[in-house]
């Protein structure tokens, strides 16, 4: 039983393919995880990295406590099973079992009990002695498994195992696997491209496109709240409707226009309050989404009211218990065109025909809305800022009915503002009243929905309980100011950014043996910055040399990230010159300039001109900016 973990984990072919990138995710032990995603989007060879089958190009793989990057698969304790099950011929199905334990020079008596104990669980006892060609495909998958089961794997990596099978046997063999699953208790990754395998087996999914990780989450969360059009689109079946339109926010109403298609609903400022303003200006382009199952065929004689909308229906496919729709939504239209197309589900008596134009109305706690531009939701789960509206004056700020004194590092002239609060901003203890309405943890944070004298603000808070009363005020290094549309308070960045280069250096030391003094060579790694040179514990190169390998680690451009609080004034630090001090009431930092870029240092010493700071560079990030790797 194990865990396997991935941290900034990629994939490039010699050819220069990068097949994954930055891939993080912590498989808990006995889960069962899909990767899920069009061909080519890079889980098999996630799957492959984590099997030894492939290298990583960079970053952290783990199973269990061991860090398996350079670790052989046969010493990783995992099993494997394929798509193409490849069982030998001329040994019986008792030998192909037994085959890798043999190899292994296991006792015969152990091996016995092993392929014995594998072969009840999977239910081909009575086949043991036949050989594969008396099989079924499905009885030979299942003797795949076997082999894989007797080797008792910490983790069960499966690839596309079931695609070889007819339609039938993939959803019997897919319980059988689930079946499995529950038995073993064992941690279990399984790769397909069939987005209901992956719903109906996964404890969690990964959605993957082009290399990218699209979304983690359980099959349910995937469904409800999927975190771009991609995942919307390629979970569920039929696939959402999508239509291209505009939300424009008039008081406490939300007008949904679908554009070209040429329908309108209405609908409650309630339920769009964790969508930017932008998205509510009538003129951001959104794509509005809605799965088939949340529509609502409206009686006949339905009074046109402000949420229903109508359809001219083309077609229909009669499922048995229910009917599939299919119309378009710009009645005036051609209701075969793309633009407006709709599909709906429908189960009730009456009888539809093609040429009907009917009333819908969509389920609206169920409505989808993305960013047309960037394709993310526009009702993230955790939206990322709070869009308030505040008035500086004399260095007070007031927002939210309450009165802050502002830093001395936050500048600006007096007047009206709009401030951008992250949600991770929001600081609980003292401040202005605020009634917390509702509490969610989500992905492992957790949200709360503040009634602030009539405003919805959001706040990611472990301490956050419903009902409860509390006192909020803003944590000032994260807030935005703009006036106008313009940026006239930035916050202070999270991530200081320093380029370099990994180098190697002779250095000659004096070491005084018996009394004399002894000239001693050695050579020495570490990073040039500012072209000054800086040597790194042998940890540091370990993991540099791991990741670009001896040869470009010497030759590549590099970047080290780490936060203000990984830098410190040092008397053997990087050349650096001192702008000013910011002072944020209870956090104080230095602003100095090292070379082309800006860092922060957390410090409550004032400097000024020249200083020299020091990473800590056993904490630091490090990026490959070539190709954009990050390697630590
Ligand atoms: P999937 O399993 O999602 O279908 P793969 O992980 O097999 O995708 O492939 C991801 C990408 O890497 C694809 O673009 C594929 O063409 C490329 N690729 C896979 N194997 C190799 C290889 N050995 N050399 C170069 N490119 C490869």
């Amino acid at each position: 039983m194990a865990e396997v973990s991935l941290k900034h984990v990629y994939k490039v072919y010699p050819n220069g393919t990068k097949a994954v990138s930055d891939f993080n995710m912590h498989i808990r032990d006995k889960e069962f995880i899909v990767f899920v995603g069009p061909s080519g989007c890079g889980k098999s060879t996630t799957l492959r990295m984590i099997a030894g089958l492939e290298d990583v190009s960079a970053g952290e793989l783990k199973i269990g406590d061991l860090t398996v990057n350079d670790v052989e698969p046969k010493d990783r304790d995992i099993a494997m099973v394929f798509q193409n099950y490849a069982l030998y011929p001329h040994m019986t199905v008792y030998e192909n079992i037994a085959f890798g334990l043999r190899l292994k020079k296991l006792p015969k008596d152990e091996i016995h009990k092993r392929v014995v104990s594998a072969a009840e669980i999977l239910g081909i006892t009575e086949y043991l002695g036949k050989k594969p060609k008396e099989m079924s495909g499905g009885q030979r998958q299942r003797v795949a498994l076997g082999r894989a089961l007797v080797r008792e794997p910490k983790v069960m990596l499966l690839d596309e195992p079931l695609s070889n099978l007819d339609a039938k046997l993939r959803t019997q063999m897919r319980a059988e696997i689930s079946k499995l699953h529950q038995k073993l208790q064992t941690t279990f990754i399984y790769v397909t491209h069939d987005q209901v395998e992956a719903m109906t087996m996964g404890t969690r999914i990964v959605v993957m496109k082009n290399g990218f990780v699209q979304q983690i989450d359980t099959p349910k969360n995937l469904y409800n709240y999927p975190a771009n059009k991609f995942v919307a689109g390629f979970i569920g079946t039929p696939q959402m409707n999508f239509f291209g339109g505009t939300l424009l926010k008039t008081g406490d109403e939300v007008t949904i226009d679908f554009g070209a298609a040429g329908a309108k609903i209405t609908v409650p400022y309630a339920m769009l309050y964790k969508a930017q303003p932008k998205f509510l200006n009538g003129k951001t382009p959104v794509c509005i989404g809605i799965r088939a199952e949340d529509i609502t065929l409206a009686p006949d004689g339905a009074a046109e009211g402000k949420t229903l909308i109508k359809v001219a229906v083309s077609h229909k496919e009669e499922l048995g218990n229910e009917t599939l729709v299919y119309g378009n939504i710009n009645v005036g239209g051609d209701v075969y065109g793309e633009n407006g197309s709709i599909i709906f589900k429908y189960s009730g008596g009456r009888d539809i025909q093609a040429g009907d134009v009917v009333k819908v109305s969509f389920n609206l706690d169920r409505l989808h809305l993305f960013d047309e531009e960037t394709e993310r939701s526009v009702l993230p789960r955790i939206p990322e800022y709070n869009y308030l509206e505040c008035t500086v004056k004399e260095g007070k700020l007031t927002a939210l009915g309450g009165e802050f004194d502002l830093p001395g590092a936050v500048k600006c002239p007096d007047g009206d503002y709009d401030l951008l609060v992250p949600t991770d901003a929001i600081t609980f203890g003292k401040g202005v009243k605020a009634q917390t309405e509702s509490c969610e943890d989500i992905n492992g944070a957790r949200l709360a929905a503040l009634n602030i004298g009539g405003k919805r603000v959001y706040a990611v808070n472990d301490g956050c309980a419903e009902g409860a009363a509390v006192s909020v005020g803003f944590d000032f290094k994260k807030i935005t100011l703009m006036s106008d549309g313009e940026t006239v308070v930035s916050p202070m960045p999270d991530k200081n950014a320093i380029d370099c280069k990994f180098v190697k250096r002779k250095i000659v030391e004096n070491e005084e043996v018996n009394g004399k003094t002894v000239r001693r060579k050695t050579v020495r790694f570490g990073f040039e910055i500012e072209g000054e040179f800086f040597g790194v514990s042998d940890a540091v190169s370990q993991k540099i040399f791991a990741a670009l390998g001896i040869k470009n680690s010497l030759s590549s451009s590099l970047r080290l990230e780490c936060g203000a609080d990984g830098l410190t004034v040092c008397e053997n630090g990087v050349a650096a010159t001192a702008e000013e001090t910011l002072d944020y009431g209870a956090e104080k930092f230095l602003k100095c300039r090292v070379g082309e870029r800006e860092v922060f240092v957390a410090t409550d010493k004032e400097y000024s001109g020249a200083v020299r700071v020091l990473p800590d560079f056993g904490k630091v990030g490090l990026v490959e900016t070539t190709r954009d790797i990050k390697i630590i």
